[in-house]
């Protein structure tokens, strides 16, 4: 029997519709240093019909991809909408690319037309002549330009167009918008979200983070990784003022920009959400209007929960997910009734599996193994806002049955709690047991003296592998590889404390800012560390 119900599409044109129409005084703010842009989303939806009357008038068609190397601005929203409403590809760009890999991705998903900041032209001309695709270069800002000639200005562009554009009609399984993997592990490799898998996480992102148009949104996480972890959109579908920090990461553009603007809600990875802390109890700052923070990308220590509870009154709730699903795809809530003793028994695990999401574990040989909390296998995943392909690359061992190998490795509980313990290329198989390099990693953050913490497998002739320890000291802190193993003792086996360690100034990360263990381990390889072996406690 057929259903009576309207076949209406899901896409991201209704997103843009519904916020624009339902929330026209929302805000859109714009950190520029010491002051904010303000406007609103009614004038941002305007904004939006003549930027995509602009792209028509350049030649752009449903499914032509038009590229995004920005920061997190307003106008960024404003290509989020555009580009994919009328049908042509959203692809943002990672502007921390090493410059190869970035004309390799634009080559790629070729495409037609890259909006880029001004501050950002010399990355973009460094490349340009290696992307035979772009046929138009348009500009957004009016600083200086370099090295492309006489690129398009948006303003201009904009202000030749009519307030109104005619949106076609949208199949809710077209591409809408597309994102690179960050090719730690290989390539990088394209996942390009439909209409109908937006539009879906939208929701989901909405329900999870509890977001309505009471709240004031920053989004930290950067607008070219992932769509921001879909913030932009979900926060739009709601009404939520969007709260963007432009180019100001560090923590002390953080911190003027959440004092004068006073964001209820956050979003980013320990690394960012880590610094910020570390900036207030050094230098103090004004975060109180924060009630909750998202943190994820990365595992999440403990301890900075703790201390985002603790001093800034903040609660952070750790989130799963990758490119590949969209990427929110669980978070860690204690369930119902845990007694508030317990609670961080949760919050610190790495989430539990969300709505429309499914998850299993299974071995090496690809059989399911038993949600039990305890066995140990590598987490496999599907549903309506995961990839099940790669744009173009033939990737079959990324995929098994219909499901997605996510790579990552670690145990799921019976009530679908994940807690992951290594990605599957990072792995510490010591005398043929696992050591869990996340784990020992997220201890040693919690020692007073460490800022930052990785844990990799060497070549040790007698186990195979052992753990080696790399850690960053906080300024004017100190501590002696015995005192760090007597901290790790009580905590984990005996057999996982690590008999090599490593001072240094700072730890190698890719371009979204995690720990980059290929590097680390060919550095190591190649002696670029100067280690320290406790032979009294090699086993
Ligand atoms: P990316 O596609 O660059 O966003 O990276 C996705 C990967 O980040 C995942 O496959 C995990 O290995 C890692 N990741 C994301 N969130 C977490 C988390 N909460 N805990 C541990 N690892 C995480």
């Amino acid at each position: 029997m057929n259903s009576t119900m309207q076949d209406a599409p899901l896409s991201i044109t209704e997103l843009f519709r519904h916020g624009a129409q339902v929330f026209p005084d929302s805000e859109i703010i714009t950190f520029e240093g010491e002051q904010a842009r303000h406007t609103s989303y009614a004038k941002v939806a305007e904004r939006v019909n003549r930027l995509a009357g602009a792209l028509r008038t350049l030649g752009i068609v449903p499914g032509d991809r038009v590229g995004t190397l920005c920061w997190n601005h307003q106008e960024h929203i404003e290509a989020y909408f555009a580009i994919p409403s009328m049908g042509a590809v959203l692809h943002t760009l990672n502007l921390r690319l090493p410059p190869p890999q970035l004309a390799q991705i634009i080559n790629h998903a070729e495409d037609r037309v890259v909006i880029v900041d001004d501050s950002l032209t010399p990355l973009l001309a460094s490349v340009i002549d290696q992307c035979p695709s772009i046929e138009n270069v348009i500009v957004v800002g009016s600083g200086e330009v370099s090295g492309l000639g006489e690129p398009l200005a948006y303003e201009t562009l904009l202000a030749a167009e009519s307030p109104t554009f005619a949106w076609p009609e949208i199949d809710e399984r077209s591409a809408a918008s597309m994102c690179y993997t960050t090719g730690t592990t290989g390539d990088p490799k394209g996942v390009a979200y439909s209409h109908r898998s937006v539009y879906l996480h939208s929701f989901a992102v909405w329900a999870t983070f509890h977001l309505d148009d009471r709240g004031r949104l920053l989004i930290i996480v950067p607008m070219f990784h992932v769509n921001a972890w879909g913030t932009p959109y979900a926060g739009w579908l709601v009404g939520s003022d969007l709260l963007l920090p432009g180019r100001f990461l560090q923590p002390q553009g953080l911190c003027d920009f959440i004092r004068q603007e006073r964001p209820t809600f956050t979003g980013g990875v320990p690394t960012i959400l880590t610094a910020l802390l570390n900036h207030v109890q050094a230098n103090g700052g004004d975060v109180s209007s924060i009630k909750t923070a998202v943190c994820g990308g990365s595992a999440v220590p403990a301890t900075l929960i703790t201390a985002y509870r603790d001093v800034l009154g903040i609660e952070l709730w750790q989130a799963w997910g990758m490119t590949e699903t969209s990427p929110i795809a669980a978070i860690a809530f204690p369930p119902k009734g845990t007694a508030p003793e317990d609670e961080m028994i949760y919050r610190s695990k790495t989430g539990r599996v969300v709505p429309g999401v499914e998850l299993r574990l299974v071995d090496d040989s690809g059989a399911e193994i038993p949600h039990d909390g305890e066995a140990v296998g590598e987490i496999e995943v599907r549903g309506p806002w995961i990839t099940a392909s790669y744009y173009n690359a033939e990737a079959p061992e990324k995929f098994h049955d219909g499901w997605l190998r996510t790579g990552d490795v670690g145990n799921i509980d019976a009530r679908n709690y994940v807690q992951i313990t290594d990605r599957s290329k990072d792995v510490i198989k010591s005398g043929g047991e696992w050591i869990s390099s996340v784990e020992l990693e997220t201890l040693l953050v919690g020692h007073p003296a460490v800022a930052e913490a990785a844990v990799v497998g060497v070549h040790d002739d007698r186990w195979a592998e052992r753990p080696l320890a790399l850690l960053v000291l906080k300024p004017g802190a100190s501590a002696t590889p015995d005192e760090l193993r007597d901290f790790l003792a009580p905590k984990v086996a005996r057999w996982w404390l690590p008999e090599r360690w490593t001072f240094v100034d700072e730890l190698p990360k890719t371009s979204v800012g995690k720990l980059d263990k290929k590097l680390i381990r060919a550095e190591y390889g190649r002696e670029k560390f100067s280690v320290i072996e406790l032979e009294h406690a090699k086993r």
